[in-house]
């Protein structure tokens, strides 16, 4: 949808709107958001609604605190799950520093500028697809989560509805209120495990709407009495939640990976976008695996990718190309995760694509074989790399590829990766039940 200032301004009025939350995700991926009756609605569609961002974590130091959200207008909405008299909207907005630059730290404009140096080579949208997954969990007596489900995976094509099932109709319906279009909403492998797909949207909006999405999914199960997340691994031993990255870019409209003459149905700018994937992909790993707990999904036996590695048809490799040609082609990244911060995900993702265009990158040969069923020898002769093991890894990676630091940007790179080596020192130096169940008695 597309809006005015007074478009907004009258809607507030007229459908009975008390409060407006401006929401803004900080470099962690964190929703946040400051709520201002409808009172104010003039004073915000004019980017005069002020904040302190010293208190945001990675946003800026105390001395230098005041920032201005600039709210898209075109993001407007109604969150469906509120009253229906006093309602509440959203607009999601940018951060300004008070000289009217944009801030630096705000991920949406890491974002924007990788989208201005696509624009800058001539095409004129990066459109995505993501596929988050995620697990519907019991609460306890008190509220907080557990790890039960109730429901038997299989059972939903079978009797009435159950918990989780009937849920995830009501995030389907909320979101489509939003204006979402839902193409698939399925159960998945694991007990307890759900999958919404919604159509794809240019990059930011997309990036937008994986925020709203998350928020639709967590609200309702709360509202059910359920407690949704987006951890990556929860549970040992079963399959954990992916977020499927299906990207495509465009120049005058047409799609620029179809190639009706190429190998496969694909042009050279989409072989160079997918090995740029692949140059970067370690590199971009601490972004699209933000956790701890992302690496524990990184391993194999669980339709989770490990090895660095492309496919047209093979479904455990990296980067999959699903069969659709014509405007549908599209490459698909199958290790990024729903915990990471979107924008600055695909922020990573189109600029690795983008250098692997800028320097003609070839990707390697395609691997049909199931690479899980190669041996370390096998792989390493046939030259497959495999992801960071660790979050301690991925920075390492991180810190050593300059362009995925150039793209988040100093501000926001060094602020990240001091946040997660603290994370990851934190769970380094923890003593874990499994430790001392392998250790106590043998030592
Ligand atoms: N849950 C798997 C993952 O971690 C994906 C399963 C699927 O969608 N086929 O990526
Ligand atoms: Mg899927
Ligand atoms: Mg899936
Ligand atoms: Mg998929």
């Amino acid at each position: 949808m597309s809006y005015t200032k007074e478009e907004i301004i009258r809607r507030v009025k007229e459908e009975d709107i008390e409060f407006i939350r401006l929401q803004f995700t900080d470099i962690f991926g964190q929703l946040k958001n400051v709520a201002i009756t409808a009172s104010q609605i003039e004073k915000a569609v004019n980017n005069q609604i002020m904040f302190d961002g010293s208190s945001i974590e990675g946003f800026v130091r105390i001395d230098e605190s005041d920032q201005y959200l600039y709210p898209d207008l075109d993001s407007f909405a109604v969150f469906p799950w509120r009253p229906s008299h006093g309602k509440v909207a959203r607009l999601i907005c940018d951060v300004y520093n008070p000289d009217g630059t944009p801030f630096v730290g705000d991920p949406r404009y890491v974002l924007k500028r990788v989208l201005k140096k696509a624009q800058d080579m001539g095409y004129d949208a990066f459109n995505v697809g993501p596929e988050a997954e995620f697990f519907l969990f019991q609460t306890d007596d008190e509220g907080k989560p557990t790890i039960k489900t109730n429901d038997e995976a299989g059972y939903f094509d079978l009797g009435p509805l159950d918990h989780g099932e009937g849920t995830r109709r009501e995030i389907c319906m909320a979101l489509e209120q939003m204006g979402f279009e839902i193409e698939a909403s399925h159960h998945e492998v694991a007990q307890g495990q759900h999958e919404i797909d919604f159509k794809y949207a240019e990059a930011l909006r997309t990036a937008d709407n994986i925020m709203t999405f998350k928020l639709a999914v967590k609200t309702l199960a709360q509202k059910n009495g359920l407690h949704a997340t987006f951890m990556p691994k929860p549970i040992f031993g079963i399959n954990g939640s992916g977020m499927h990255t299906n990207m495509s870019l465009f120049r005058g409209g047409k799609n620029v990976f179809y190639d009706a003459d190429g190998e496969k149905g694909l042009s050279r700018e989409a072989y160079s976008f997918i090995a740029g994937l692949l140059h970067h992909v370690k590199g971009m790993a601490a972004v699209t695996n933000p956790l701890v707990n992302s690496y524990k999904r990184l391993v194999p036996g669980y339709e989770a990718p490990c090895y660095l590695a492309w496919s047209a048809s093979n479904r455990s490799a990296l980067i999959r190309i699903p069969a659709a040609r014509g405007q549908s082609t599209r490459v698909e990244l199958r290790s990024p995760d729903p915990a990471c911060n979107p924008y600055l995900e695909l922020a990573v993702c189109l600029a690795a694509g983008l250098d692997g265009i800028e320097k003609g990158m070839t990707p390697p040969a395609e691997v049909t074989e199931n690479i899980f069923a190669m041996d370390q020898e096998t792989r390493k002769a046939k030259g497959i790399d495999s992801l960071p093991g660790s979050l301690e890894e991925a920075i390492a990676a991180l810190e050593s590829d300059q362009l995925i630091l150039d793209t988040l940007g100093e501000h926001v790179a060094a602020n990240y990766i001091e946040g997660k080596k603290k994370e990851w020192d934190e769970f380094r130096t923890r003593v874990s039940s499994w430790e001392r169940d392998k250790y106590i008695i043998n030592y």
